[in-house]
């Protein structure tokens, strides 16, 4: 294999068998982080492994349990699905407003995933539904919350020769609603900060379950457990949104970078995370025998 060796599998083992022998080669989905880090001499020229031809890789399987997502699926055909738009709303919110309709052709649910971007509008809203990654490699399969698979900018926990095949969400129950919510500074630009809530109320005399989740407000997109837990056994009436929102921006870590300030950042989160469940909520203050 040479440097400008491109390669075309078309099964996932073949895949895996040519990461095998040539270590050194990526995987490219739809290019559209990596072309441009590879453009940009971030990354260094190296052998690609193209993941666009493996059918195994790519489509959305609704079962009784779950959703699962092949890793190739583009964003577009992810925002076209129904079940995605229904029972996903808040990963819907994202795709649609993730940069471009001609980015979103090309560039893939994993892609999005393995670029591991502390701002990928993605992991928030998937974070939320508690989805999982499914990682092949040479030898073997395994399973692991989205949660750890993400390890820090550019880091995930692929190992050695493995890929993401396929992102696995749990079907959200009867009674959830959802939504995102992302600011940044114009059109086609990553995101400031990004919220997303998943609120489901099975029965009314239940406590309703909450997750909520943060994208650019930390070294990975993270679950915001202590607002999370403010909520816990309390009517959501507006006192209960405000300090969730409170304890949302206490526990995000921003940095300060050119496009904004660590404390602006943090004030968004406040003011995203208390849009994001009400909208999830309807605007309707739900009450609840504790
Ligand atoms: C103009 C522009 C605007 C953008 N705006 C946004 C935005 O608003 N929000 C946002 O989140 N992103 C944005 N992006 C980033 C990008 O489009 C997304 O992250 C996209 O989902 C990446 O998918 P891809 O298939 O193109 O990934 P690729 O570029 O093909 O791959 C990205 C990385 O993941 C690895 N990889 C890909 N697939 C796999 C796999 N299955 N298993 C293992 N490794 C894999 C590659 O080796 C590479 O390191 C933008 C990009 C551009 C160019």
């Amino acid at each position: 294999m040479t440097d400008a060796a491109y390669h075309r599998p078309t099964t996932l083992d073949a895949a895996l068998a040519l990461k095998r022998d040539e270590p050194s080669a990526r995987f490219i989905a739809g290019g559209t982080d990596l072309l441009v880090q590879l453009r940009k001499r971030k990354v260094a020229p190296a052998p690609l492994i193209s993941l666009r031809n493996i059918p195994e890789l790519c489509g959305v399987s609704v079962e009784d349990e779950a959703i699962r997502i092949g890793a190739t699926t583009s964003l577009a055909e992810l925002l076209r699905h129904e079940v995605i738009r229904r029972e996903l709303r808040a990963l819907g919110h994202a795709l649609w407003t993730l940069a471009s309709q001609q980015i979103r052709n090309v560039g893939t649910l994993g892609g999005n995933l393995c670029n591991a971007s502390p701002a990928a509008d993605t992991a928030p809203p998937l974070l939320a539904f508690d989805a999982a990654v499914e990682l092949a490699g040479p030898k073997s399969r395994r399973t692991l919350p989205l949660a750890s698979f993400l390890a820090g900018p550019g880091k995930t926990q692929l190992a050695a020769g493995e890929l993401l095949s396929c992102v696995v969400v749990p079907r959200p129950p009867r009674g959830t609603q959802s939504a995102f919510l992302r600011q940044g500074r114009v059109a086609m630009d990553l995101s400031l900060a990004s919220v997303a809530a998943f609120i489901c109320i099975e029965d009314d005399r239940k406590a309703p379950v909450v997750r909520l989740a943060a994208g650019a407000v930390g070294p990975v997109p993270m679950r915001l457990r202590n607002a999370e837990a403010t909520l816990v056994g309390r009517p959501l009436d507006a006192a209960a949104l405000v300090a969730a929102a409170e304890a949302a921006a206490a526990e995000v870590s921003p940095i300060n970078d050119l496009r904004s300030s660590a404390n602006y950042r943090r004030r968004l989160v406040r003011v995203l995370c208390e849009r994001a469940l009400r909208q999830a909520l309807g605007d309707k203050e739900i009450h609840h025998e504790g």
